[in-house]
């Protein structure tokens, strides 16, 4: 079984982590209404569970990457009392469906809204979603390649090929790189130049075997050959399906990336990444 991240670690100052607080697809490992050899493994051994994807960059402030149905569990889990930032990588209900959790942080605590970075596309998917709570974020509005800082750390928006309005992240610290995309197809030109040789790859490898959707997902092959193309310090494969098409479980996806060094990993809920 996978170890669970240790988080009472204090950081010193200046310093930032990377959680991964959700490292499954769209449907969650295990899988309601399913009983294939991953999510039977995922049943019987609870470390390979996989809650949607979602990311917590922590320094001084928290900021929380995407919002899944999740995201209450993922939360409490990590032990994270607020959010100081938030940026939507895209609208789908795998990633924004929890959303209107943080309208308590802000409401019951009487806190400010919450500086929040979201495309257009976004902007009018949690609209229509979660209107009720909007006033609860303030949004800076992301259209194409922008930058923005938060806490002392630099994030670009990286061109993907997903919905509409989707990006990934490169996130730059005083130590390092990390791109954060958990969620696309190909990779443009664009996005493989501005994160050519980056400390920390954080990448979607949605399925296995088999590529039901080719356009904007990813199989973990493919993931691993863009890895091998931009050469990163480690490669942390997220967004795994594992059940589906083609069913896989984590042990024969930790010997699948053996060949590859200890530097390919298959990334699991709470992981914890100096950037
Ligand atoms: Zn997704
Ligand atoms: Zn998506």
């Amino acid at each position: 079984m996978v170890p669970r991240a240790d988080r009472s670690a204090v950081l010193a100052d200046g310093d930032h982590e990377l959680i991964l607080l959700g490292t499954g697809a769209a449907c969650g490992v295990p899988s309601l209404f399913c009983s294939c050899p991953a999510c039977l493994e995922a049943r019987r051994e609870p470390g390979y569970a996989r809650t949607r994807c979602a990311a917590l960059v922590r320094g001084r402030k928290n900021v929380l990457v995407d919002a899944p149905p999740d995201l209450r569990a993922q939360l409490l889990a990590a032990g994270i009392g607020q959010i100081d930032g938030f940026i939507l990588t895209h609208g789908h209900y795998d990633h924004s469906g929890g959303l209107a959790d943080l309208e308590f942080d802000v409401r019951v605590n009487g806190r400010d809204p919450i500086p929040s970075y979201l495309s257009r596309q976004s902007e009018e998917r949690i609209q229509q979603a979660f209107g009720f709570m909007t006033d609860c974020l303030a949004v800076s509005v992301i259209d194409g390649r922008e930058q923005f800082v938060i806490d002392d750390v630099l994030y670009t928006a990286l061109e993907v090929t997903h919905a509409p309005g989707t990006f990934g992240l490169l996130i730059t610290t005083e130590r390092g790189r990390t791109a954060y995309i958990p969620d696309t197809g190909p990779l443009p030109a664009t996005t493989i130049e501005a994160i050519r040789g980056v400390d920390n790859l954080i990448l979607g490898a949605c399925f296995w075997a088999e590529n039901p959707m080719p356009e904007d997902h990813l199989t973990v092959s493919d993931a691993v050959r863009i890895a091998q193309d931009i050469g990163p310090g480690a490669l942390y494969l997220t967004h795994l399906s594992m059940h589906f098409a083609v069913p896989v479980t984590n042990r024969e996806l930790e010997s699948y990336l053996e060949p590859f060094g200890p530097s390919y990993q298959a990334a699991y809920d709470g992981i914890s990444i100096r950037i």
